[in-house]
């Protein structure tokens, strides 16, 4: 199977590639903050506890968002592959998503790093919650989360370089041009 982690801080593209690479590569999407937005919507306990943390630019806990994981990557086994979007954010949840793959005789193929400027990503978030209406893409919540990736997230970036699996993509220039570039990275695998 590949598995690939795609990683960047919010509003870095992670979703929009996510999704070509689904459609070239016939992957299955595992998008964290999708599932935990669908809670929300239908209204269940998880979606009640996951509002209160992602409407304050807040991580979930990570043993709740390990089980998840698990859970939903259990419905795909015996597929060609997944990709990994929004997850893991934390080392915690790297070390669980080593874990898990090892039990199951699999392994992080790569994480595909893009790469944006800050200034950039705040436009395009707040851009993205002007047009879109999301809850967290407001100018207080998306500075509370810049700095959650930067405490929490980005510390993964070292993490994956000496795992081996670490591969940087240029996040900034047309969709296009992005995504030729994680297409070369795919097609070494
Ligand atoms: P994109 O690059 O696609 O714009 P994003 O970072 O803006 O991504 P999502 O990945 O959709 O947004 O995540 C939204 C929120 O869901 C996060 O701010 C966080 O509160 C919660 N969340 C998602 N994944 C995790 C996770 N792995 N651990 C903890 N919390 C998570």
């Amino acid at each position: 199977m590949l598995n690939i982690v795609i990683f960047g801080a919010p509003g870095s593209g992670k979703g929009t590639q996510s999704a070509r690479i689904v459609e070239k590569y016939g992957l299955n999407h595992i998008s964290t903050g999708d599932v935990l937005r669908a809670e929300i919507k239908n209204g269940t306990e998880l979606g009640k506890t996951a509002k209160g943390y992602i409407d304050n630019g807040q991580l979930i806990p990570d043993a709740l968002m390990i089980d998840i994981l698990a859970s939903v990557f259990d419905s795909f086994k015996d597929s060609k592959g997944v990709i990994f979007d929004g997850f893991p954010r934390t080392i915690a949840q790297a070390d669980a998503l080593k874990a898990m793959l090892k039990e199951r005789g699999q392994e992080v193929s790569v994480m595909l790093d893009l790469e944006v400027p800050e200034d950039e990503l705040m436009t395009r978030l707040i851009k993205r919650g002007q047009e879109c209406g999301r809850a967290d893409d407001n100018e207080e919540t998306i500075k509370k989360r810049l700095v959650v990736y930067h405490s929490q997230t980005a510390p993964l970036i070292d993490w994956y370089k000496k795992d081996g699996k670490y591969c940087h993509i240029n996040g900034l220039g047309t969709m296009e041009g992005i995504f030729a570039d994680i297409c070369t990275a795919i097609d070494k695998l």
